[in-house]
């Protein structure tokens, strides 16, 4: 149950500090101002997913498959901390599951604590940062409750979702490509007070405006991973996707696959989507992909037990992709790593390009170079995304053009066994999560836009 409803009416000095969450909760659903929001007091302490210090060497020599972010996410309250001059306070309609969220709760491949402590020392307003709870989150859509004294371009009352990056906009080195600031970070998860809360903290360069169709989860679920997919494919900072492009996409019903899909579909490329289960590929030709591999069913064995790299099986793989399009890969989109990248290497047009923002499986690669140098291929490695790239990426959203691939909807109080559906890959899409927002479907403004791109908001929906 919500601890929200439970405590409220009570009159001890923390449940005060609840109906002041209250409060503005009730303002934001009764539509009130900019400046009536702006008037209400905040609490000293709210509701958030956090992992904790004390539990990050919890499962040392434990596999991976065993660890459970069900056990180590905890619910509670935290402090609120104090606003610096570029910041602003948001209160959290909705929050997303990355897999990062899995990262922080699994403490692999690192313990994000260590993160936490790097950026404690850059400044007095970083070392807020460094505490033992480390709140998660790298998704958000909500309402800006407060803005701090340097921001320009938001106010109090702005609808707005959140992008995750974090950067120092007086580093010489974010200037051109803010991704290639030393001390670029992902909010939520090399930074603190992060989405999955009924309240943030972010730096007002991380606002993008909530799309006026979508419901609060529904925008609460894209800039992440939808970025991502924009950067990886679309961006010059990217493989620079052309019309025609033929595109492997590996998990192509997953979290940054399904926004890629669209991408190439949108970009007049071919999309070559690879998922794991009959269900998974039915989506996918519902979003209009028609070459689709299942490689559960395809069984490859692209590692011998040994050890060994097994290239029959890349060739295997190859000769599929030519049956279903007539032609290798343009692009690869790739993100398990180990298990698959020496075929994704292999498979990729000659002169073709590998993006590559991840490694699920392993981060230790291995590919057979002689095929790479020979026909002159590329690799490209990409990291979310720069202001301008998320921000063009949320447009697309608001526009109707790229559509959430929300899947479930989870409450706040169960956001452990959402990361334990991610972390064990029982999901399709996205993962939307409840925060401040009582209940599905609230948020909508354009109704007549919703109503145009209604059957595609369905795609992924359990
Ligand atoms: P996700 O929702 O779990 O989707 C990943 C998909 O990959 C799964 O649906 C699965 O699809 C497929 N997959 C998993 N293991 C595989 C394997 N061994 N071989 C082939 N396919 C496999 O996760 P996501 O949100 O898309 O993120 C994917 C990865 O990208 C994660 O490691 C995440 O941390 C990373 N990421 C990085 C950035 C960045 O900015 N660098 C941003 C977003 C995500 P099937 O089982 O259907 O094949």
């Amino acid at each position: 149950m919500d601890t929200r409803q439970i405590r409220l009416g009570d009159e001890t000095p923390e449940v005060a500090i609840v109906n002041e969450m209250e409060k503005i909760l009730q303002a934001i659903l009764n539509g009130a101002t900019g400046e009536e929001i702006a008037a209400l007091p905040l609490p000293a302490t709210y509701r958030a997913a956090y992992v904790r210090k004390e539990d990050q060497t919890m499962w040392e020599g434990v596999p991976s498959n065993e660890k459970d972010p069900r056990k180590s996410i905890h619910i509670g309250e935290v402090p609120m901390p104090e606003l610096a001059a570029d910041e602003v306070v948001i209160a959290v309609m909705a929050s997303s599951i990355n897999f990062n969220t899995v990262w922080t709760s699994i403490f692999e491949p690192i313990s994000t604590f260590g993160a936490l402590a790097r950026l404690g020392k850059e400044s007095k307003w970083a070392k807020r940062h460094d505490t033992d709870k480390h709140i998660l989150g790298s998704d958000a859509s909500g309402i800006v409750l407060r803005v701090g004294s340097a921001v320009r371009l938001w106010n109090p009352g702005d609808k707005i979702t959140v992008h995750c990056n974090h950067v120092d906009d007086q580093d010489p080195s974010s200037h051109s490509d803010s991704m290639m600031g030393s001390n670029q970070r992902i909010w939520g998860y090399e930074t603190n007070f992060g989405g999955l809360a009924d309240v943030a903290i972010v730096k007002a360069n991380q606002l993008m405006p909530k799309p006026a169709h979508l419901t609060w989860e529904e925008s609460a679920v894209n800039a992440l991973c939808n970025s991502t997919s924009y950067r990886m494919l679309v961006s010059k900072n990217g493989a620079n996707m052309k019309q025609g492009d033929v595109v492997l996409i590996w998990g192509a019903s997953g979290g940054i696959g399904s926004y890629a899909v669209q991408y190439v579909l949108n970009g007049g490329g071919i999309p070559v989507g690879v998922v794991s289960s009959p269900e998974k590929a039915a989506i996918l030709r519902q979003m209009g992909c028609e070459a689709i591999i299942d490689r559960k069913a395809a069984n490859y064995q692209f590692w011998n037990e040994d050890g060994t790299h097994n290239e029959k099986e890349w060739r295997r793989l190859g000769g599929d992709i030519r049956t279903l399009v007539g032609e290798d890969p343009d692009i690869v989109f790739e993100h398990p790593g180990r298990s698959t990248f020496a075929a994704s290497m292999y498979v990729v047009k000659r002169g073709g390009t590998v993006v590559t923002c991840a490694a699920t499986s392993g981060f230790m690669l291995e590919f057979d170079n002689r095929h790479f140098w020979m026909r002159l291929k590329k690799l490209v490695g990409s990291h979310f995304a720069n202001y301008k790239e998320a921000y063009e990426a949320n447009r697309l959203i608001a526009k109707g053009m790229i559509h959430p691939v929300m899947s479930q909807v989870f409450t706040l109080e169960q956001t452990g066994e959402a990361a334990y559906q991610v972390h064990n890959n029982m999901h399709e899409g996205k993962l939307a999560v409840l925060c401040l927002s009582p209940e599905e479907g609230l948020g909508v403004d354009d109704h007549e836009l919703r109503a145009k791109v209604a059957d595609k908001l369905t795609w992924f929906r359990r």
